[in-house]
């Protein structure tokens, strides 16, 4: 018999066009958790917070592409530089600068997305879309950092229509900045969680982090 956790992902993924991706974000759920949903096929999952990512990491299987999608410290980039697959809002030059020296250090390109301040709430982070021409710039200096892409969170609101017009936005920015960036490099959008992945994928999203749909609430 499939568990409940395998139940939700095959039927998350009956649900989605066949490019969009699935990240399974697991953050605060214990690692057998994880593994019924890498026996499910997952193998795409996302945490926030760089100590149990670390932790998870060292116990879990190797196959498995970690994605960091918290607010990331500066100074904690160095602990997941290593393993990482993705660092999924990237919002700040310092972390820019710290992954281009991690990078370095061990010769090789450490891949995020530039994290961009979409919905109403002041307090989610990201930068302006202002800013964005001016971030991508200083990128270009950076040997060892790769940027793939565009980071979103819509407002937490039950306003549809607002969602939307937020991811709209994003996913404006992100054609807009692949225009001048190499496309089978810059190519990911990261928009849409539980509660407005749909609105997301409709709106051009290429990667969804989806938890409590698929683990249960935290
Ligand atoms: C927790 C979290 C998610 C998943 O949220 P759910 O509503 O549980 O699907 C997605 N993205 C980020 C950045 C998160 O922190």
């Amino acid at each position: 018999m499939r568990s409940r956790i395998e139940e939700n992902i095959f039927h998350l993924r009956s649900e989605l066009p066949p490019h969009v991706e699935l990240i399974a974000v697991s953050k605060t759920k214990p690692a057998p958790m994880l593994m019924e949903a890498y026996e499910a096929g997952q193998r795409h999952f996302g945490e926030n917070y760089v100590q149990e990512l670390c932790d998870k990491q060292a116990q879990l299987p190797t196959d498995i592409q970690w994605h960091f999608i918290g607010p990331l410290q500066s100074n904690k980039v160095k602990y997941i530089a290593p393993f990482v697959h993705l660092i999924h809002g990237v919002a700040g030059i310092s972390t820019l600068l710290e992954m281009n020296k991690q990078g370095q250090k061990l010769n090789k390109k450490i891949a995020g997305l530039i994290q961009i301040h979409v919905a109403q709430e002041e307090t989610k982070s990201g930068f302006e879309s202002h800013e964005l021409s001016s971030v991508m710039e200083e990128v270009k200096n950076l040997e060892y950092v790769q940027i793939r892409g565009i980071m979103a969170m819509a407002s937490f609101t039950e306003n549809e229509s607002q969602i939307r017009s937020e991811f709209r936005k994003a996913y404006a920015l992100f054609s807009q900045i692949k225009e001048t960036q190499d496309g089978h490099i810059f190519n990911v959008l990261s928009m849409g969680m539980s509660g407005d992945w749909k609105i997301a994928v409709e709106e051009g999203s290429t990667h969804i982090r989806v938890g409590s749909s698929i683990f249960g609430t935290r």
